[in-house]
């Protein structure tokens, strides 16, 4: 996949703090240990030092064999001295070098001239941000999601508790985000404005990023709008290909964006391959299946209905119940 120049610079810039922070923090520990045992310091002296004796014993015409052999012996109790040291400040050898998140390339992104794995994630997971809704996620997660504003008495048209209801199926999604994998079954959330289907949506992406799945999400507008500029050339990318090939995609508060045949084919095409291609996808509505059907035509609400595993969410707007508190 190509990636445009921000996202380049962006996952360099995010590779380089990796490769400033290992190094940083194997000096602030080479910096502490020498200042607190002054022998250290000694000890890294005397081995740099044996190198050149031995580079003198090969000018010198002396034995050579016997020499490296001497200066081996001296250099292991050295080490062993130097461990010792260390040992006394909870560290090891190996802490001296910086430890470098991904050892392969050593935090450059390249090896051998070839792009390295833990470079081609970071672009991945930035080009996917980038095309995501910036909102608040970090917001978003489970346990923030108040039981106490559903209903907890029932509906008098159904006899469904509001309260039972979003219990289960907030238990239902926490356990999807938990165990999502590519071969997760797509989603639809449905039910009035305000009760929670944003919040859910994107607790899932959260979890699904932070166990290194590729997201994207927003809301249906603001994605299709993208998708709109770059097929007329008003915007440069990759859009199309990244929505429709991503381990997860979420279509917030489908039915909210502008209704127009590009739109809606668009749509169709989105839903369509990512179904044929076996990856999830979440949608949430609070349109009722006519209401899809009027707006986006059969091709589109059948798949949905048919594939969809469907999740009623039920009772108030809860911004509304927030704010009605607050004037109170
Ligand atoms: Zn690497």
């Amino acid at each position: 996949m190509g990636y445009s120049r921000e996202v380049y610079d962006a996952a360099m810039a995010a590779l380089e703090k990796r490769r400033a922070d290992a190094r940083s923090r194997a000096a602030a520990l080479h910096e502490r240990v020498v200042e607190r045992h002054p022998r250290a310091r000694e000890i890294e002296q005397e081995m740099a030092r044996s190198a050149i004796q031995v580079a003198r014993a090969v000018l010198d015409g002396r034995d050579v064999d016997a020499a490296v052999e001497k200066i081996k012996t001296q250099n292991l109790a050295l080490q062993a001295e130097l461990a010792a040291i260390l040992a006394q400040e909870g560290a090891g050898q190996a802490d001296f070098e910086p430890r470098y998140h991904c050892p392969c390339c050593e935090d450059t992104g390249y090896v051998n001239g070839h792009v390295c794995d833990c470079f081609r994630a970071l672009l991945r997971e930035e080009a996917y941000r980038r095309l995501s809704y910036s909102g608040s996620m970090q917001a978003a997660d489970f346990d923030s999601l108040k039981l106490d504003y559903y209903p907890d008495a029932p509906d008098p048209r159904t006899g469904v508790v509001p309260r039972v209801r979003m219990k289960e199926i907030l238990t239902y999604c926490r356990c999807y985000a938990e165990d999502f994998d590519t071969a997760s079954p797509s989603l639809l959330l449905r039910g009035p404005t305000g009760t929670g289907k944003t919040h859910v949506s994107l607790a899932i992406a959260r979890k699904a990023i932070e166990r290194g799945y590729g997201v994207v999400y927003g809301p249906v507008q603001m994605l299709l709008h993208k998708l709109e500029r770059e097929h007329f050339g008003r915007a440069d990318g990759n859009s199309e290909e990244m929505m429709t090939g991503c381990d997860l995609l979420i279509l917030d508060d489908l039915g909210s964006d502008f209704s127009s045949p590009f739109y809606t084919s668009c749509l169709y095409n989105l839903i369509n391959s990512r179904m044929l291609e076996n990856k999830p996808t979440i949608i949430s509505t609070n349109l009722g299946q006519n209401e899809l059907m009027e707006r986006y035509g059969e091709q589109i609400t059948s798949r949905i209905i048919g594939t969809f595993v469907p999740l009623a969410f039920l009772g108030r707007d809860i911004r509304q119940i927030k704010f009605q508190q607050k004037i109170r």
